[in-house]
């Protein structure tokens, strides 16, 4: 199942240049990350209705140019963002200048941080990011990896479904050209049993699931009911003490 590249690393280097090319725009809110732009808000608040963020130790898989990370920091987080695409950690690197935080960018995958960093983290977040890798299980398995027990961790990605393909493939991508064409490749979106069953496989233990509905025109971003396309998983390494 796991596609290996030259590197062996768990990395399409096709989406690291994708995401490359992005990068120059990454904080326009206008620009091709506009729906990260519009979830950025409503993900943070969903993320500390769920966890301590202020004083946490958080890292931030695949954090592109920052815009979680930047949000976790102002949230009182000591953040570590990883990426492996070098122009959005630049972006992010020089951005975060700019807005006087200080954050511990790196270019690591999930894996190499995780070899170097086990347990090491209170909140471990990945958005919208295992969609773009060959082996997504592996990168949720080193998320756990990185929570310490009775750490927090947060997904979001996109369901696998038909509708999912018509309204953020085609409708995204082809019909409103909300995301350069060929940012998501149907194949890899991953159905919430399959991410569910990727944490539970990894010791982990899934608390919540909810649907991210996102309306282009208006902007507007609504988490809650079913996850049909785009959707957050809250999930926690159980603490020893919590163990069956
Ligand atoms: N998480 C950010 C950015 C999402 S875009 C946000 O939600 O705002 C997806 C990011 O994942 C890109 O920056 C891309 O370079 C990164 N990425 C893709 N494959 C990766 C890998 N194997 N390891 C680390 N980062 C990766």
């Amino acid at each position: 199942m796991t596609e290996s590249t030259e590197t062996g690393l768990n990395l399409d280097p096709r989406e690291a240049e994708a995401f490359d090319r992005l990068a120059s725009r990454w904080w326009d809110p206008q620009g091709d990350s506009r729906p990260l732009h519009d979830m950025n808000g409503p993900r943070v608040e969903w993320i500390r209705a769920h966890a301590r963020v202020d004083g946490a130790r958080l890292v931030d898989i695949g954090c592109g140019g920052g815009l979680l990370s930047e949000a976790m920091a102002r949230a009182g987080a000591e953040v570590t963002g990883i990426d492996m695409a070098e122009r959005p950690l630049t972006v992010a690197r020089l951005h975060q200048v700019e807005s006087g935080l200080d954050i511990d960018y790196r270019q690591s995958t999930a894996e190499q941080l995780a070899e170097a960093h086990p347990g090491e983290f209170d909140v471990v977040c990945c958005m919208e990011m295992l969609e773009h890798v060959p082996d997504p299980a592996s990168v949720v398995a080193a998320c756990l990896k990185l929570s310490r027990p009775g750490g927090k961790l947060f997904f979001s990605t996109i369901n696998r479904t038909p509708l999912a393909w018509g309204m953020a493939i085609v409708g995204g991508e082809y019909v409103l050209n909300l995301l350069p064409r060929g940012t998501h490749r149907y194949d890899r979106l991953i159905r919430p049993s399959e991410l569910s069953g990727f944490i539970r496989n990894a010791g982990g233990r899934v608390k919540k699931i909810e649907g991210v509905r996102y309306n282009p025109f208006s902007r507007t971003v609504t988490i809650g009911g079913a996850p049909r396309v785009n959707y957050l998983l809250h999930a926690e390494k159980p603490a020893p003490s919590t163990e069956a």
